[in-house]
């Protein structure tokens, strides 16, 4: 990792001692800090009010019980996660990730980007992040439901639709969504559409949502490529995981003329020199909820399935990883750069680690980080509460088209604040420094809160 600025350095040293452990943390606020050294030098003012170690410190943290009851009448406990990070410029919004792996550090760096992020949309919500440590994964459809309720019954007295929003993650989609809505509607006896979003599109969810981070992703790209004069056409792209936001830029990857290769899961990925048949993946993973070598055996001799292994092994321009943080090691980004890999563009939140974005940085390979990529999501979210607090429901057109204008102006605004601060086409930097900046202004203009 490289050398933080001294008044950075030693912010991060309060953050690793205050926040011991939780490594996926330390390496969130590092990859922010490092690119924050030209903006304290430029801006005492931010130093001098202690901008950034608030920042580091969410504004409340709520951990709770989850009791429920599985199908054979046994009594499970799982623990559950609210963090409240940062609220400077709107009620805390972010989702929530239901996975075995979740604990206070994966909550604490989800909730950290997403205070970026959300600043980067240009829209009205501050940053927050939740979830269970609870494994959706062969649980029955009355076990997620029994489970959601249970959640609910403590988080609802933290939420609302102008204090925190929670959405989906990885785990939690729209059945997760109805059940904790379900919930929340029968304690308070309200109708509070704002309070959460990702809902069905019969009962207040908006369209595009399902599809906006998969989106989102894809148009990011298509402004990098179009600022070069390219574009998709006959482009090899491989994804990794095949959950909401894989689906759904291999969705727009075809509709824009390039080709998908390979997806994965957990268990293993596929090859289809073809392309992935998305429906035929949408039936698996969406219908069926079964593992990714059940496409391989559907499809026939055109597949190969690989257990286990890497996905970034198969050759291609554009890699998009879509599933996990940490899931891009450092022979995952050499194995890409040696096949030709152009862009690399996060789908997931932090899913290449600190040494495969420098190995990226130093072959020249486009690097695109998941707080700028992925922000679709969460801008369709607040798109959603838009149309919620006017009781209105916008078209599947009118609302994409939204989505894409913002897609672009995050773009532009990367590389518009990259070359501000001397760092043409650092889409790190330009990220980093334009969601860090107009939160620390929020916060300045707040006063001391
Ligand atoms: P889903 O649960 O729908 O899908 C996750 C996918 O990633 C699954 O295919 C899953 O496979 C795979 N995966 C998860 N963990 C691992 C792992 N350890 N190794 C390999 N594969 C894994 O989640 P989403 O698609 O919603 O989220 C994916 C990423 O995108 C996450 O980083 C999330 O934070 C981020 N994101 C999501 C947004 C959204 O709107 N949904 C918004 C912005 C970011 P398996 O089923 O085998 O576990």
């Amino acid at each position: 990792m490289s050398e933080l600025h001294p008044k950075l350095q030693a912010v991060f040293e309060e953050v690793s001692h205050r926040n011991g452990g939780e490594k996926e943390f330390h390496q969130a606020v590092f990859e922010v800090l490092q690119s924050l050294g030209p903006v304290v030098e430029k801006h005492p003012e931010y130093a001098d009010n202690a901008i950034i170690r608030r920042l580091c410190e969410p504004e409340r943290q709520i951990i709770f019980r989850v009791p429920w009851v599985d199908d054979t009448g046994h009594v499970q406990i799982n623990r559950g996660f609210r963090v409240e990070f940062n609220s400077a410029l709107g009620p805390y919004k972010g989702g929530l990730r239901f996975h075995p792996s979740v604990y206070l550090g994966i909550v604490k760096f989800l909730g950290f980007e997403q205070i970026f992020k959300n600043a980067l949309t240009g829209l009205p919500i501050g940053g927050g992040k939740g979830g269970s440590d609870f494994d959706p994964k062969g649980r029955s459809d009355a076990e997620i439901m029994r489970f959601c309720q249970s959640f609910m019954t403590e988080l609802y007295r933290h939420i609302g639709e102008y204090t925190d929003v929670p959405a989906g993650d990885i785990g939690v989609g729209t059945r997760e969504i109805g059940y904790l809505f379900g919930q929340y509607k029968r304690i308070t006896n309200r109708y509070e559409s704002g309070v959460l979003t990702g809902k069905g599109l019969t009962w207040g969810g908006s369209r595009v949502r399902t599809e906006a981070t998969g989106y989102g992703t894809v148009f990011f790209v298509d402004e990098i490529l179009q600022s070069r004069g390219q574009s998709f056409d006959g482009k090899r792209v491989v994804v990794s995981g095949s959950g909401n936001v894989a689906i759904y830029a291999i969705e727009k990857v075809h509709a824009l003329g390039g080709i998908v290769v390979a997806c994965s899961d957990s268990g293993g990925y596929v090859v289809d020199e073809k392309g992935i048949d998305l429906d035929l993946l949408k039936e698996v993973k969406e219908v069926q909820r079964a593992r990714i070598d059940a496409y391989a055996e559907a499809r026939g001799g055109a597949t190969q399935f690989v257990s286990g292994g890497s996905v970034w092994n198969v050759a291609c321009d554009i890699a998009l990883p879509c599933a996990t943080q940490n899931e891009v090691s450092g022979d995952d980004a050499r194995a890409l750069i040696e096949s030709g890999c152009r862009i690399v563009a996060e789908g997931a939140n932090m899913p290449c680690t600190p040494e495969a974005v420098k190995l990226f940085d130093q072959a020249g390979v486009t690097f695109a980080p998941g707080k700028a990529v992925n922000a679709g999501g969460v801008a369709t979210s607040a798109l959603e509460m838009q149309q919620n607090a006017s009781r209105d429901s916008w078209t599947f057109d009118d609302t994409e088209g939204r989505l894409a204008g913002i897609m672009r102006r995050i773009h532009d605004r990367c590389l518009t604040t990259a070359d501000e601060y001397d760092q043409p086409g650092n889409y790190v930097a330009g990220a980093n420094i334009a969601g860090f900046t107009q939160v620390a202004d929020a916060m300045l203009a707040l006063g001391l809160i």
